[in-house]
């Protein structure tokens, strides 16, 4: 008998990070500042309405594309919050988290060797996505303090074979957002070519300063190029639902749905039923995270003022660089894992979220949590 050899088709990629750092937590009963999520619960009300779609016979398939009333309560939203509608019917399309939108989005327009443009820090899924789909990502390092981007610099990287450009605001996981002149400068790379944009803004409701989210859907000039990717995860507190959306034109979202409805078909029932009521009740609640957002983030800085951390400033996502070059020059990997088994906290290292590395001594806190957990954890980093 002959047993197969697999050829790994990713062989760079290891576990993902954010597995990695929660169970290295959970063995050594760390507080977890490091993959993102709330240790909190969501709206009692929005559980009722999912767990009245289970009773109420919601159980059944859903429409390849998503629930219409949820679509259009999403459409609702985007109006509302950015001025452009697009067409529940044939321009949204509801996924299983964004994590699926991306993957279908890049899967649907990236073609052997085509070239994708990312920056990094850049969110672990893009790079292994691209390079399933026989892609090339071209990654244009961005660094601390401000990760800013020199749009001339980033305009020289196109080339014929450019397909798309991938933007994530507000960033996971430096915090920092794009500004309406960072989008000017992008609208104007792109106008007189064929390239497609892909902007991740899971985090679009979590943003602090009284900053304004510059969506994709705010530039009527960049809407017919892009897929906008979201997440009722980040804004709803329910990450494990896996319950996220695309935003694109009919053409881009049709060739999105061929790749979705083989991926997953459609999502669940009951919670797409159950955001789409909540969504027709509550609408305002999720305009309002930033505020309690920016309560967690100025709490956590303020428990950590006179440490030997040194933040690094966070304008959105629920995330918190923190520099910990007057403590250590191990290696941010290094460096994390023993401040989960030495001193119980988990963080997560910047630089796994470059391809080759990118040592600069930072490392991201999740501060989605109860404020007696921050004080804890910030009681422990005080000690180092
Ligand atoms: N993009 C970014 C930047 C993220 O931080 C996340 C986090 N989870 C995702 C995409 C994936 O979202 P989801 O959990 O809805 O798949
Ligand atoms: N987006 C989350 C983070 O950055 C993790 C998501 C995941 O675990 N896949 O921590």
């Amino acid at each position: 008998m002959i047993s197969p050899a697999i050829s790994s088709k990713l062989p760079w990629v290891g576990t993902t990070i954010f597995s990695v750092m929660s169970a290295l937590a959970r063995q050594n009963k760390a507080i977890n500042l490091s993959q993102g999520f709330p240790d909190f619960p969501c709206d009692p009300q929005l559980t009722e309405y999912v767990a009245r779609a289970m009773r109420d016979g919601f159980n059944q398939y859903a429409p390849m594309p998503g629930l219409p009333t949820l679509c259009e309560e999403i459409s609702q939203l985007v109006k509302a919050m950015y001025g452009y509608s697009y067409d529940p019917a044939t321009e949204i399309t509801v996924t299983s988290g964004a994590s699926e939108a991306l993957y279908c989005a890049i899967t649907a327009i990236v073609r052997d060797g085509d070239e994708v443009i990312v920056l990094e820090p850049a969110y672990d899924l893009y790079l292994p996505a691209i390079e399933l789909a026989g892609g090339i990502p071209v990654r244009y390092a961005l660094n601390p303090p401000d990760y800013r981007i020199n749009w001339a610099h980033l305009k020289k990287l196109i080339n014929p074979n450019t397909r798309a450009i991938l933007i994530n605001t507000p960033h996971n996981p430096t915090g920092t957002i794009l500004e309406a002149s960072d989008l000017s400068e992008l609208a104007a790379i792109v106008r007189d070519t064929g390239l497609f944009i892909i902007s991740d803004e899971v985090y679009e409701h979590i943003i602090f300063d009284g900053k304004v989210h510059q969506s994709i859907a705010c530039y009527p000039e960049l809407v017919g190029r892009s897929f906008i990717v979201s997440s009722f995860g980040k804004s709803l507190h329910t990450t494990g639902w896996k319950v996220g959306y695309c935003l694109a034109p009919p053409q881009l979202t049709a060739e999105l749905r061929k790749v979705h409805q083989f991926v997953g078909f459609s999502t669940s029932t009951p919670f797409q039923q159950g955001i789409a009521w909540y969504l027709q009740n509550h609408r305002d609640k999720i305009q309002g995270i930033s505020a309690f957002y920016q309560q967690k983030r100025d709490l956590f800085l303020k428990l950590m003022e006179g440490s030997r951390f040194r933040p690094i400033p966070s304008s959105g996502t629920y995330f918190q660089l923190m520099s910990y070059a007057a403590i250590s020059d191990e290696t941010e990997l290094a460096f994390s894992k023993r401040l989960t088994t030495e001193y119980g906290v988990a963080c997560i290292p910047v630089s796994v979220f470059y391809r080759h590395g990118s040592e600069n001594q930072v490392v991201r806190f999740c501060f989605a949590k109860e404020d007696e957990t921050l004080q804890k954890a910030a009681e422990k980093l005080q000690k180092i």
